[in-house]
């Protein structure tokens, strides 16, 4: 067969890699994946011509006509942000484990495919060895298929000189420290060829592990907390308090805005808003100030645990840290626990400020995160925050405030919920 006639398609291959280890979970973790791959897909127009399916032990992306076209960018970013997906490969599949196709097919991908983008906008993923000279590359032959009777070390030998012998000067060998790794994977009936890998996230598929409630303010770290959970599978809800009209109308905008990157990620997320500004004033006038934070903190669980209770939520997620702020110390988030039976997650726990906002940057919220706009925990801040307060006094002050039962049952009721849709989508 020549090249031209070679039963060429083009296709996305889309790798999960903790979903593969689940054992007897695996087709069920495997079928959400799916779903959601599919959906991502359907809030995008670049991919109404691409279907997603499983493919032994991975997901394939094809269009009807072979062939990928533009449309792939925009979809393989997509896809790259679908947690429980770990990599992603522009690939060629060759419908035949013909020796000969496949000798001709790596051919051709590399004149095609790698060498035609070196030479355009593309030229930095082709390395070459030295400007100018040749493209140097290595072969990486692999069966799944072990029936097949060329060895895997002999299909990359034969693979390599074929793309030798078709190129000519334009490139070289090296098997130390090539510029292109030429991967070559024979599967039952077909064989994959590509040369790079893109990193996804990792994780499991959004709906696999539960539900949880994010407090979320409008700082740095309460989105990164979220969505380290989603990225586990859990599914997000999210409150958020203010102080209106003490805090501005543009800084409940802000965590909306924030809200809506996150659910670029954990698709829609419906945000209960609660202006906790009567507890605050409470506080105020029956509490010592000192303590006002670590109270308004208990406040701002107590409401969220009944928020969840209500929605039917496992759980409470918060973006502390330990030793962040005053209301952070080992002994604050004792007392601050306390106010709370529903289990509490703090998946930033142990970070450093530097890890946390790398991670901000990296899934897009860091910007958003230091617009400079009021919180509501900032309006009444204590001259001099108490940091190490005993949680028989945080009680005593606590007990002081009257009909704290009706004020906490009116400040849930009150809560305004929005459901935000991922930033400019649908
Ligand atoms: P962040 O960067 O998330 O704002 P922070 O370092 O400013 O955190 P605090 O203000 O003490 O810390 O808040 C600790 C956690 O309490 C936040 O990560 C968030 O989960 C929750 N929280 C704080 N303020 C609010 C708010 N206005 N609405 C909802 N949750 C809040
Ligand atoms: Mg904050």
């Amino acid at each position: 067969m020549t090249e031209n006639t070679l039963p060429i398609e083009e296709i996305l291959i889309i790798r999960y890699g903790e979903v593969a280890l689940k054992g007897m979970n695996k087709s069920w973790f495997e079928r959400i994946l799916l779903g959601r791959l599919t959906s991502a897909l359907a809030r995008i127009p670049e991919a109404k011509d691409y279907h997603v399916q499983r493919d032994n032990g991975l997901f394939t992306l094809r269009s009807a006509d072979g062939k990928l076209g533009a449309g792939a960018v925009p979809v393989l970013r997509r896809i790259l942000k679908v947690f429980g997906v770990s990599t992603v490969s522009r690939a060629i599949l060759l419908h035949s484990t013909d020796m000969a196709d496949i000798c001709a097919a790596c051919a051709a991908y590399m004149r095609e495919k790698v060498l035609a983008r070196g030479a355009g906008a593309g030229a930095a993923t082709a390395t070459t060895a030295t400007a100018g000279g040749p493209l140097t590359f290595k072969v990486y032959g692999k069966r799944s298929d072990k029936t097949y009777p060329v060895s895997s070390p002999e299909m990359s030998a034969r693979a390599g000189a074929a793309v030798l012998a078709a190129l000519g000067d334009a490139v070289k060998v090296d098997v130390h420290n090539p510029g292109v790794h030429l991967f070559v994977h024979l599967r039952l009936g077909g064989v994959f060829i590509y040369d790079e890998k893109e990193e996804g996230f990792g994780g499991l598929p959004l709906g696999t592990n539960g539900r949880g409630l994010i407090l979320l303010s409008g700082g740095i770290d309460s989105p990164v907390a979220a969505w380290l959970m989603a990225k586990r599978g859990m599914r997000i809800e999210a409150v958020h308090f203010h102080s209106y009209p003490y805090t501005s109308e543009r800084a409940r905008e802000k965590v909306e805005e924030l809200a809506a990157i996150l659910a670029g990620y954990c698709g829609n997320i419906r945000m209960h808003i609660i202006n906790l500004l009567p507890a605050q004033e409470a506080i105020g006038k029956h509490c010592p100030e000192e303590l006002m934070t670590i109270l308004v903190r208990r406040f701002m669980m107590k409401i969220a645990e009944r928020v969840a209770q209500e929605r039917g939520l496992d759980m409470l997620i918060t973006g502390e840290n330990l030793g962040q702020v005053a209301s952070q110390t080992a002994e604050a988030l004792v007392t601050t626990d306390e106010a709370v039976r529903m289990p509490v997650m703090r998946p930033l726990i142990a970070l450093d400020k530097t890890d946390i906002i790398e991670k901000a940057e990296e899934i897009g919220t860091f910007e958003k995160s230091i617009e400079p706009y009021e919180d509501c925990c900032t309006v009444f801040l204590p001259r001099h925050p108490a940091t190490r307060p005993s949680l028989a006094q945080v009680l005593e002050a606590e007990a002081r405030i009257p009909d704290m039962e009706a004020l906490l049952a009116r400040l849930t009721a009150s809560a305004e919920t929005v459901v935000i849709k991922p930033e400019g989508g649908k």
